[in-house]
């Protein structure tokens, strides 16, 4: 029995046992692989849920120092889809049986914004019978805000803890109280005893980052019962303040095999949550989504974001997809998941067994 085996005999895993896995190479970084795939066919199926992604602004009141829509970046015209051009997208994935989609914006906390975010969860629901789902990544809001939106029809909620070291975190955001570590874990805190599905994530391979730092990560979505898990590599981006260290990074190849290795092992510990094969993997690997979903992932978000807002949407460098209409994007898509051998749920909301099994213990 190889190493990695003997780890997963285990029924916890230390934090030690998970630095050994993100550090595997050759024959035993193969047989975690196989590992995860064998876990994902078992507990949640080869299936892959379709999330369409509508990139709602990106006018952003926060300065995180990473991010390429940062409010202090004034290089992007600021831009917000139109009430048509939601339901034009939200139409798209009703028609095509996505049944699901996920609106994402920079954070904006204003009276305004909230009744528009209400309003129209309302008309989505109402133009698609209930059928179509909606998950929210609107950041950091107020209590009533979330449940606001909640009752508006919002089933699930996807917010990052982007990191989950405290000390970490103070480096990778300004330390005001609008960017405090503790105001983004209270804030998963509330979307769960709301009752949103919740979904958190990383980054992977941040100026500063350690492997114990990754490891804890994995340890904090397993104690936080997390429901969803999307992360990915941290990409530069010139006009962000963490560009100038740069030189420190990891290369993007080391950067894209971490987050493989983070999946696989999510995927191990934890059975049966929905984890996202994220763009950014695709933006270093063109295959990078399809290796995720081969390496334990099981959701996709194609972007139904119009094509003339996409070049303001960069988060990071180097996005693909940045001319393709959804309709290419998904048919793409199709061809490239067929590939990896698994099949598309149309139809199916895809929540998470894990949150299924939560919510029927609580009952
Ligand atoms: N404003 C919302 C949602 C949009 S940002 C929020 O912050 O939650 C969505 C995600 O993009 C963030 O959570 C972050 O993890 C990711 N992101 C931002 N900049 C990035 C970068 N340079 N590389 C990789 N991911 C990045
Ligand atoms: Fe704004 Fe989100 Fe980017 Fe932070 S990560 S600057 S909150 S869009």
């Amino acid at each position: 029995m190889s190493f990695v085996e003997k780890i997963f005999e285990k029924a916890v895993f230390s934090r030690d046992d998970l630095i050994f896995l993100l550090n595997t190479s050759g024959d035993e970084r193969l047989r975690l692989f196989e590992m995860a795939a064998e876990t994902k066919a078992r507990f949640v199926g080869r299936k892959v849920y379709f999330r369409g992604l509508l990139e709602y602004s990106n006018t952003c009141s926060k300065n995180c120092y990473y991010c390429g829509i940062r409010a202090g970046n004034k290089r992007y015209v600021r831009y917000r889809m139109t009430d048509s051009e939601v339901m034009e997208a939200v139409q798209y994935a009703y028609v095509n049986r996505f049944a699901s989609i996920v609106i994402q914006s920079g954070e904006q906390n204003n009276q305004a914004f909230t009744r528009k975010i209400e309003k129209l969860l309302r008309e989505i629901h109402a133009s698609t019978n209930g059928e179509l789902h909606v998950t929210l990544s609107l950041g950091e809001q107020s209590e009533e805000t979330y449940r606001r939106w909640f009752e508006a029809g919002a089933h699930r909620y996807l917010l990052r803890i982007e990191v989950s070291n405290p000390d970490l975190y103070l480096k990778l955001h300004p330390n005001t109280p609008r960017h405090s570590y503790a105001a983004r874990l209270n804030a998963l805190h509330t979307l769960r005893s709301i009752g949103y599905q919740v979904g958190t994530g990383v980054m992977i391979g941040l100026p500063f980052q350690t492997i114990g730092d990754l490891a804890d990560d994995l340890l904090f979505f397993r104690d936080f019962d997390i429901d969803m898990v999307g992360m990915g590599p941290y990409i530069e981006h010139e006009d962000t303040p963490l560009y100038r260290y740069r030189e420190t990074l990891l290369p993007l190849t080391g950067r894209f095999d971490l987050s493989l290795k983070m999946v696989a092992i999510l995927r191990i510990m934890m059975k049966d949550i929905n984890i996202a094969a994220t763009t950014a993997m695709q933006t270093i690997d063109p295959q990078g989504r399809e290796k995720a979903l081969l390496a334990g992932a099981n959701v996709i978000m194609p972007n139904l974001t119009p094509v003339r807002y996409r070049q303001d949407y960069l988060l990071y460098e180097n996005k693909p997809c940045l001319d393709e209409e959804a309709a290419a994007c998904q048919t793409c898509l199709e061809a490239r998941i067929r590939i990896a051998g698994d099949t598309i749920a149309y139809g199916e909301w895809g929540d998470s067994r894990h949150f299924q099994k939560r919510r029927t213990m609580d009952n």
